[in-house]
């Protein structure tokens, strides 16, 4: 520790654990951490105190909140990502004396550094850079924070011919907000021979970096206006150990192999269309798929009483002022117009349920009220985020409305939770992530209204065992909300299920009941989704499964391969026999090798192929081959169709 002497200033420094601890000002993180633990500080990337992320070595001066942030956490994820980004700067530079230097910020999975090279590069020039990143990381460089006025700076910069740079800081200078002076500091930072303009912080020294890969070089503008110049972005990825790095990489390789576009078309599930852009196709294929999951859905709300509805897609304008959407939502709506009347196209069903419960007056004993609807709403987003059946303009929600009284609110949400749980279950999720989100600063209701729901939210979540995490301030304007996010079979977080209770629509509709004591009164209206969106659903499943179904749900589940011409009548006979059964079932009769029906079957991902010939016709049976398993023996048609139909009914 830093020597201590009886006049020198003291801070306090307050650990995660809550204990404190007394340092003299001038020590640094990094011995903070070492007096914690020799594990940590080895792990240590950056320093906290009082929310400000610093330098592991820089010398401490305030007292405060204090933590050390290795690479688990997201802060310690960025200064690491971003410090290789100075990295690849420092090698590129080496490489490319002329190269002009841009931006080069941490992004969600890794960095980039927009780059002007003068003369652009190809991707094949990434391992030529990458070794000498090797190089610099073996060096292991020391890297220095150091300040300098902005006029200086600028000067330094602009004589290096890094004409990024300097626009950067006359930014600054120019900029209203940020509005810098010529003599105010701004910070560099030094690792080696190279320097660049960086607020920081960074990690300590370049021998952190050990493992990176280099992964896409794209074309950038300047500042993102393409009236700019033209700047190739490099992408890269790091981590701390080797065996992370090669983990994440086989991920994004199976998220590849897994991308339900690919597999969409393998399996012949959908389309997108130019006559339709981000409209889905659904294709013969992709239609059973998905009123297989309808009809499944439907299958568990009749078990609970639901009533299922269909309302309209195009309703009035007027309707939408009403319920707000207008307001909020009219960016995101498309309008049209009959007999010089304006008319919106639905974006949620929410208001549809609302005149379908004001139809009729309604009693106590009516409530609580749930009704369902598939119902497909388009909402409009902008093409360059539209992403394969994930981001879409046209989709179906599994949608329902309950409508209670206030004391039903508990009761309600917990079988919408159970039902949530329950359809997880059976489609192969098991791993999955609850938030409560509560009264944000601005509401609908009143404060009463809402501790009593987000009371009875509590409740309900204490009482099903799931774990949660609470979102403080996060809930909808009109009621506070449970979210699920799902994990996928390869680690993706995907939210999914929703239920948010709402007090503002029923006032909007002024929906009312009459209560036991005659009086009118004021149901509270819960939103649930289990789905989401049935489109987006069905892309997770896809990718869960890697297009691989369960049978139940594989939307060709059998192929019967006649080897000859003159078998193909028991082919078909046999096909008659498995439908009956409830299977889905063909015939592929062509004029094709077995062989290659056999392959062009395992690509569509078809469960079962039969193949049939003499002996099979002569003893009644099938030769049966399970998708990648290959053959697993001969059975009679009844012993095969038992086979299925067990594996069929057992949602897995
Ligand atoms: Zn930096
Ligand atoms: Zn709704």
């Amino acid at each position: 520790m830093a020597e201590t002497s009886a006049t020198e200033e003291r801070l306090t420094l307050t650990l995660p654990d809550g204990s404190t601890r007394e340092v003299p000002a001038g020590t640094t993180g990094r011995e903070v951490a070492e007096s914690i633990g020799p594990g940590l500080a080895r792990a240590a990337l950056v320093a906290e105190v009082d929310g400000r992320v610093v330098d592991l070595d820089a010398p401490l001066t305030d007292s405060g909140a204090f933590r050390v942030h290795t690479f688990d956490s997201d802060e310690g994820q960025e200064v690491f990502w971003h410090s290789t980004a100075h990295l690849t700067a420092q090698a590129v530079k080496r490489l490319f004396p002329g190269a002009k230097l841009a931006i080069g910020p941490p992004v969600e999975q890794g960095y980039y550094y927009d780059i002007d090279f003068g003369e652009p590069i190809s991707s094949e020039d990434f391992e030529k850079i990458e070794a000498e990143m090797e190089r610099i990381v073996e060096e292991d460089l020391k890297i220095h924070r150091a300040t300098m006025p902005l006029e200086e700076a600028r000067r330094f910069f602009e004589e290096m011919d890094e004409t990024y740079k300097v626009r950067i800081l006359e930014d600054l200078k120019a900029d209203e907000e940020v509005a810098l002076t010529e003599d105010e500091e701004v910070s560099l930072y030094t690792q080696g021979e190279w320097t660049d303009l960086c607020r920081g912080p960074h990690v300590p020294s370049t021998g952190y970096l050990k493992a990176f890969k280099l992964t896409q070089l794209a074309g950038a503008y300047w500042r993102g206006d393409p009236d700019n110049e033209q700047l190739q972005r490099v992408y890269g990825i790091s981590f701390p150990m080797a065996s992370q790095l090669e983990s994440h990489l086989q991920r994004i390789e199976e998220a590849k192999k897994r991308d339900h576009r690919r597999i969409g078309r393998e399996m012949d599930l959908f389309s997108f269309q130019e006559e339709g852009p981000g409209f889905p196709f659904w294709h013969p294929n992709g239609t059973i798929l998905f009123n297989t999951v309808s009809d499944y859905i439907r299958g568990k709300l009749e078990e609970r009483g639901y009533h299922e509805i269909r309302t309209p897609l195009i309703l009035s304008e007027e309707l939408w002022h009403k319920s707000g959407h207008w307001d909020h939502y009219r960016e995101n709506m498309y309008f049209t117009e009959i007999d010089e009347k304006g008319y919106a196209v639905k974006p949620m069903n929410c208001p549809g349920a609302c005149l379908i419960y004001a139809s009729d007056l309604r009693s106590y004993r009516d409530l609580p009220l749930r009704m369902a609807e598939m119902g497909t709403v388009h909402r409009h987003e902008l093409s360059g985020v539209l992403h394969g059946l994930t981001r879409v303009r046209s989709f179906t929600q599994d949608d329902a409305h309950h409508y209670c009284t206030p004391d039903q609110v508990e009761a309600e949400s917990a079988t919408i939770v159970e039902l949530i749980r329950e359809v997880y279950s059976d489609f192969g999720f098991e791993d999955y992530r609850v938030e409560l989100s509560t009264r944000p600063e601005k509401y609908a209701g009143t404060i009463d209204m809402w501790d009593r729901a987000e009371e009875q939210l509590t409740a309900v979540l204490d009482q099903s065992g799931l774990e949660y995490t609470v979102n403080e301030g996060e809930g909808a304007f009109y009621g506070p909300k449970i979210d699920f996010h799902i994990r996928d079979s390869i680690g993706r977080s995907w939210q999914l299920g929703t239920v948010q209770v709402d007090y503002s629509m029923p006032e909007a509709f002024d929906l009312e009941y009459v209560g036991s004591d005659g009086e009118r009164h004021r149901p509270v209206m819960i939103h649930r989704a289990i789905f989401g969106s049935v489109e987006r659903f069905l892309a997770i499943l896809i990718e869960h499964y890697a297009g691989d179904f369960p049978l139940w749900l594989a939307p060709r589940q059998t192929v019967v391969i006649p080897v000859g011409e003159s078998h193909r009548d028991y082919a078909r006979q046999t096909a008659e026999r498995l439908r009956e059964g409830g299977l889905r079932v063909e015939v592929d009769d062509r004029d094709e090798k077995v062989g290659y029906k056999i392959r062009e079957a395992e690509t569509g991902r078809v469960p079962y192929m039969l193949v049939v010939g003499d002996r099979e016709e002569e003893a009644g049976s099938v030769s049966v081959r399970r998708r990648k398993e290959g053959d697993i023996g001969t059975m009679t048609v009844e012993a095969f169709l038992e086979l299925a139909q067990k594996e069929r009914d057992s949602y897995s």
